[in-house]
C-alpha cells in the first residue's frame, strides 16, 4: 500500500548515490528516502585529491545539489540529519529522538578519518580531508599559505602531496613506514613514486613519527620521534580510515574490521544491508569506488526481488600520483608467492606470482600501467 514504509538510505555519498541511481532504474516508484549528515551533494570523492591540479574550489568539485538529486531520483533527502541509532527488531531508525520506520534499511555512512593522539589532532592547524566539507574548510584555512606538511604516506598522502606540489605548494610528507604506501606497493614500485615525487620537489621524512604539533595556522613546528622539528604553515593528516561501526555494534549488528556482509550485501541483522566504506563484504574490506559500484549493481537487485550476490573480479586501485602513476592489484600474501620486477627509471612492472606461476597480483608505475587492463584479467578474481 501507499503508506509502507521507505527503504531508507542512510549517506549521500558514492555508495548511497550509486545505489539510489541504480534501484531507479529497476523500479520507477519503489519509496524511497535518503538521510546523511552532510548538505547532500552529489560528488565524486576521487577528485578531492585532484583539486589544486585542475584549479578545482570546492563548489567546482560538487556536480549536482541535494534538490536536483531528489528531484532526479524521485526521493526525500533530508540533508545535515544524523542518525543516532537502529533498533532492527521494530525496523526504526533513530534521529535523536525521533523514530523512522523502515521497510529495508541501508547502511552507506562510509568510513572516519583516523585522528592521532591529541599532541598532534588536538591541534588545529592539524587538517583531515575525507569529504567535500572538509575540503572547503581546508582551502579556506590554507588561505595564502605555502607551507604544507602532509602526515601520511599511504594513496591519500601520496595523492595530497603531489596535488598540492602541482599547485605550487612546499610539501613534505612525513610517515612512520619505510616507503611510501607500505601493504600497497612493493618496495620497487614505492620507491620509483616517492623518486618522482621527490623529483617534483617533495621533501619525505620516512621511518619517523609526528609526536607533536605546536603553534598554530601559519607558523607551526611538527616534532617528529627523533627529535627533528619541521617548520610549515599547516598540517594535513592523511593517516588512514576505518570503517564507521559503532551504531552498527551498539545495534547489535556484526562487525570485524567493518559492518560484516555476505555476498548480498546483507549484514546479521534482517532487511539492514551495508555498502561502500563502511561494508565488509565477506571479509574484504575494499574502500574503493569500483567494488562500491559493483555492490550497488547488486543490491539494487536483491532489493528489487532478484537477489542477486556481488561479483569481484581483479580491480586495479589507481593512484593519483600524475608524476608517476600507479596500477595495483595488492596479492594475497602466500608463503610460496614471489615478486618479479622489471624496472626502467621509475617505470616499474612488478608481478607477483605463486611457485606455479599464476599471478596472483601485481604494481605497475610510470609508462608501464598501460598494461593493467591485460594484467588484470589474469588475476584471481576477489569474490568470484
Ligand atoms: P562517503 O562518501 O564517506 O559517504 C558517507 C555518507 O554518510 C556521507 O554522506 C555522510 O554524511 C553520511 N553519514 C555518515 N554518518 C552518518 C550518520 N550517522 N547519519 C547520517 N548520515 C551519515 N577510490 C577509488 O576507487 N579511486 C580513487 O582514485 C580514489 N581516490 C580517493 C581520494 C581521496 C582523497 C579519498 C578520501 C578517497 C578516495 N577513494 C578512491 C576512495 C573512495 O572515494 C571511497 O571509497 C568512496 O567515495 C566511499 O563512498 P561511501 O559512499 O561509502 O562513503
Amino acid at each position: 500500500g501507499t503508506d509502507q514504509p521507505p527503504v531508507v538510505i542512510i549517506g549521500s555519498g558514492l555508495a548511497g548515490y550509486s545505489l539510489a541511481r541504480e534501484l531507479r532504474k529497476r523500479d520507477a516508484s519503489l519509496p524511497l528516502m535518503m538521510i546523511t549528515a552532510d548538505d547532500g551533494a552529489s560528488y565524486s570523492k576521487p577528485l578531492l585529491s585532484t583539486g589544486f591540479t585542475k584549479g578545482k574550489a570546492a563548489d567546482e568539485l560538487a556536480q549536482a545539489d541535494c534538490g536536483a538529486m531528489a528531484e532526479q531520483l524521485t526521493m526525500e533527502i533530508r540533508t545535515h540529519t544524523r542518525v543516532t541509532g537502529i533498533d532492527p527488531d521494530a525496523h526504526e531508525i533513530r534521529i535523536g529522538g525521533e523514530r523512522l520506520r523502515y521497510r529495508q534499511l541501508v547502511l552507506a555512512w562510509g568510513a572516519d578519518v583516523i585522528r592521532l593522539p591529541d599532541p598532534v589532532s588536538g591541534n588545529p592547524a592539524v587538517c583531515s580531508i575525507n569529504d567535500l566539507e572538509d575540503y572547503r574548510q581546508f582551502r579556506r584555512h590554507l588561505g595564502g599559505h605555502r607551507r604544507v606538511i602532509v602526515l601520511g604516506a599511504g594513496l591519500i598522502g601520496c595523492e595530497y602531496a603531489n596535488d598540492l606540489r602541482n599547485g605550487g605548494y612546499d610539501v613534505t610528507v612525513v610517515a612512520p613506514s619505510g616507503q611510501v604506501m607500505p601493504g600497497l606497493l612493493p618496495e620497487a614500485a614505492a620507491s620509483a613514486v616517492q623518486a618522482a615525487l621527490e623529483a617534483e620537489g617533495v621533501t619525505f621524512h620516512l621511518g619517523v613519527a609526528a609526536d607533536e604539533v605546536v603553534g598554530e595556522t601559519g607558523s607551526v613546528q611538527v616534532r617528529l620521534n627523533d627529535g627533528a622539528m619541521l617548520q610549515g604553515d599547516i598540517v594535513v593528516s592523511a593517516v588512514g580510515l576505518r570503517p564507521r561501526t559503532r551504531l552498527a555494534l551498539d545495534a547489535g549488528l556484526k562487525v570485524n574490521q567493518g559492518i560484516v556482509t555476505d555476498r548480498l550485501m546483507a549484514t546479521s541483522a534482517p532487511d539492514v544491508y551495508a555498502l561502500g566504506d563502511c561494508a565488509e563484504v565477506e571479509g574484504h574490506v575494499l574502500m574503493y569506488v569500483m567494488p562500491l559500484m559493483a555492490s550497488a549493481r547488486a543490491l539494487a537487485a536483491t532489493l528489487t526481488g532478484a537477489p542477486a550476490p556481488v561479483q569481484w573480479g581483479g580491480m586495479p586501485v589507481m593512484v593519483k600520483t600524475p608524476c608517476c602513476p600507479v596500477a595495483v592489484v595488492p596479492p594475497e600474501v602466500t608463503e610460496d608467492g614471489t615478486w618479479e620486477v622489471e624496472r626502467e627509471g621509475n617505470n616499474v612492472r612488478a608481478l607477483y606470482r605463486d611457485s606455479s606461476g599464476a599471478l596472483l597480483g601485481f604494481a605497475l608505475t610510470g609508462d608501464r600501467v598501460i598494461e593493467k587492463q591485460t594484467l588484470s584479467r589474469e588475476v584471481p578474481p576477489v569474490l568470484a
